[in-house]
């Protein structure tokens, strides 16, 4: 649907790390296709940000993972349900957006600036490392603030299952 082509988050590292690999889907075969696979703990994943996610579409999408077949977010289950119009799931998209954009200003900052890895991993990296002094105490502390308030609208509108919809790599 158009909403999904003017989004883009469960697929470009701002909502899940990863995608678990179902038995009908083959490593091999999406491996070949050129996304990054993992296996942790006899389970397979695809690692997010998806490289096959290019022109905010899914360039695979007939052989995409089942996973990625199935999966609607909140906002577009609510839409198909009739309960929100698009242009107000367009608006709460909108504003993650923003807010992922702001976040990638601070974590450029901060000198984190590896797209391909997820945002959420980004912020960690900046939050572990002990500040160097007053000035990146406060970046660190932005950092924290505008993810922690992202990660909740992410819960709130969008996962499913905050957190167990996908592992975290
Ligand atoms: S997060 Fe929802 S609206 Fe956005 S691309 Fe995924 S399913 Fe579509
Ligand atoms: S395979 Fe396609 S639908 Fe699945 S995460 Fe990658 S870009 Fe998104």
């Amino acid at each position: 649907m158009s909403l999904c082509q003017a989004c883009g988050l469960c697929c470009n590292g701002v909502m899940f790390h990863t995608v678990r690999l179902q038995p009908a889907d083959s490593a091999k075969a999406l491996a070949a296709l050129g996304l990054k696979l993992k296996r942790k703990k006899g389970r397979d994943y695809i690692l997010q940000p998806c490289p096959a996610f290019r022109e905010n579409q899914c360039s695979i999408y007939a052989a995409r993972p089942e996973r990625c077949r199935l999966f609607e977010c909140r906002q577009l289950q609510r839409v198909t349900a009739g309960e929100i119009t698009e242009a107000t799931a367009l608006e709460k998209i909108r504003d993650v957006q923003q807010r992922v954009a702001h976040l990638d200003v601070l974590l450029a900052q901060a000198g984190t600036t590896n797209a391909k890895r997820p945002l959420a991993k980004r912020c960690e990296k900046i939050l572990a490392e002990p500040p160097a002094d007053h000035t990146a105490r406060t970046l660190r502390d932005d950092i924290d603030h505008a993810m922690r308030e992202l990660d909740a609208m992410l819960d709130r509108d969008f996962r499913l299952v905050p957190k167990l919809a996908e592992e975290t790599a």
